[in-house]
């Protein structure tokens, strides 16, 4: 693993590897889960961004700070709250994983509803290409229409078109007060309605919209993750939501508003999260739901992104079919709903493993993806394709943007030094 210490460095690197033709896979937080940051080979090398983590020309007027592609997510949370501002992309693997790795694979997470995604969130970007040039487009500006939007290129390209070393982010003021609300629901629909009421009356100020399946909440009890049982309804389906604002005349109108969907049964089973403690405590229920699921062992994950009014089609269409092909295999369903985001994960029976349905894996996949693809949807929505998924960008992917990302991939990477057999196929059938 190299571990340069500047930008300079990094382009000192890339200029070896081109020289030698060696393969570079960048690493920052090495949290992904789509295998991008794992060298494919003994011919490629691991650069780690670890050792470029300074944050420097913070500007409460611009509303933006500069950070090395090194520097862990919490650690940009922690500097801007002491200075009264929110970086608003947020994650459970928040304390590990690096704003380096976080642009690169234009991360989501739980703020996206109100902020939008790292891409929306990054005002500014230097990259360092294969061949050792360096892009500075480190600037503060909120517009800028001068050609070609390369810094939206790299971000999202998984490392493998360039590899990012400093960024300027957007920075907005910290939300005085917040609401932490989580409810029940009857069914899928009475989110959707839920949802809809809530964003019609106080859509600015809803921050998070997260689906969360009884499943995913009896995971949690299944691997003694949950630290004291929070009071439940016995729905299927659950949701935690959060609320930001200033003005605190809006409080009293939530409450109302949670109330009247309560009385007309829509939701139940409010559980406040009115202190910091409390709300901690529902968003680390959220949170846990990724180890919680780690820990049972999926047969297969799905990060995936559908229209909102296709989103019950999805889900029953694809729980019947999964039925069809073994009606104990269990799916928990959850994620940032208010996106169109779901993560949409196949388990083995409880006291199973997942090894031993290795077998029906592929049938699994193809009714998400192909179900996914016939209601308007994304088969990646917010984790990448890595290369986990590269097959399946070939077949879902529209041809022609599919050719457009090769001969791009090309004019940039001819040698393909960079992160080689991440979203194109490596041995140059797709390059
Ligand atoms: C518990 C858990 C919860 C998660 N929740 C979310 C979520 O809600 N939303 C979400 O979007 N993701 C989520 N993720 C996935 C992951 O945390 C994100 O994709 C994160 O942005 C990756 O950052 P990283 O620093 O760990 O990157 P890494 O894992 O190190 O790398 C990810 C990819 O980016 C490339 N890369 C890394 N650094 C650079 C760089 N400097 N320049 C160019 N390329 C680079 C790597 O080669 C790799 O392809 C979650 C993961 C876990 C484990």
């Amino acid at each position: 693993m190299i571990k340069p210490r500047s930008t300079k460095e990094v382009s000192e690197c890339l200029k070896l590897a081109t020289k030698y033709k060696v393969g570079v896979v960048p690493w920052s937080g090495g949290t992904g889960l789509v295998g991008g940051q794992i060298a494919p080979d003994k011919y490629s090398v691991t650069l780690s961004l670890e050792r470029m983590n300074n944050i420097k020309n913070f500007s409460s007027i611009n509303q933006s700070v500069e950070v090395e592609a090194g520097v862990i997510l919490e650690t940009i949370h922690e500097f801007v709250d002491q200075r009264n501002f929110l970086y608003p992309l947020s994650m459970a693997s928040k304390g590990t994983c690096c704003i380096g790795g976080n642009l690169a694979t234009n991360a989501g997470g739980i703020g996206v509803l109100k902020y939008g995604n790292a891409r929306d969130l990054c005002l500014g970007l230097e990259v360092v290409l294969a061949d050792g040039s360096i892009i500075n487009d480190i600037k503060t500006v909120k517009k800028d229409n001068t050609g070609y939007d390369l810094k939206n290129l790299f971000i999202g390209s998984e490392g493998s078109l360039g590899i990012i070393t400093r960024a300027v982010l957007r920075l907005y003021p910290t939300p005085q007060n917040k609401i932490v609300a989580f409810f029940g629901v009857q069914n899928f629909n009475a989110a959707l309605k839920s949802y809809l009421e809530i964003s019609k009356s106080f859509g600015q100020y809803l921050q998070a919209f997260e689906l969360i399946s009884d499943v995913g909440l009896r995971f949690l009890e299944e691997t003694k993750m949950v630290q004291s049982t929070i009071q439940r309804s016995k729905s299927e389906w659950h949701v935690l939501i959060e609320f930001g604002y200033n003005n605190s005349s809006v409080e009293q109108d939530i409450y109302e508003a949670l109330n009247e969907l309560c009385n007309k049964n829509v939701i139940s089973h409010v559980v406040l999260g009115d202190t910091e403690t409390k709300a901690r405590k529902l968003w680390k229920m959220r949170e846990d739901i990724p180890e919680a699921n780690r820990k049972i062992g999926a047969i297969t994950s799905h990060d995936i992104a559908l229209p909102l009014e296709n989103m019950e089609s999805f889900i029953n269409k694809s729980l019947l079919e999964i039925k069809e092909i073994n009606k104990f295999l269990r799916v928990n369903c959850f994620g940032h709903m208010g996106d169109g985001n779901l993560h949409f994960n196949v388990f083995p029976p409880q006291e199973e493993k997942n090894s031993s349905y290795t077998r029906i894996k592929s049938k699994l996949t193809n009714v998400i993806n192909s179900n996914c693809k016939s209601l308007g949807g994304s088969f990646s929505a917010e984790h990448g394709v890595g290369r986990l998924k590269v097959k399946d960008l070939k077949q879902y992917c529209d041809p022609g943007k599919f050719d457009v990302m090769r001969q791009i991939k090309k004019a940039i990477d001819p040698f393909t030094i960079l992160n080689p057999g991440v979203i194109l196929r490596q041995d140059n059938q797709d390059i």
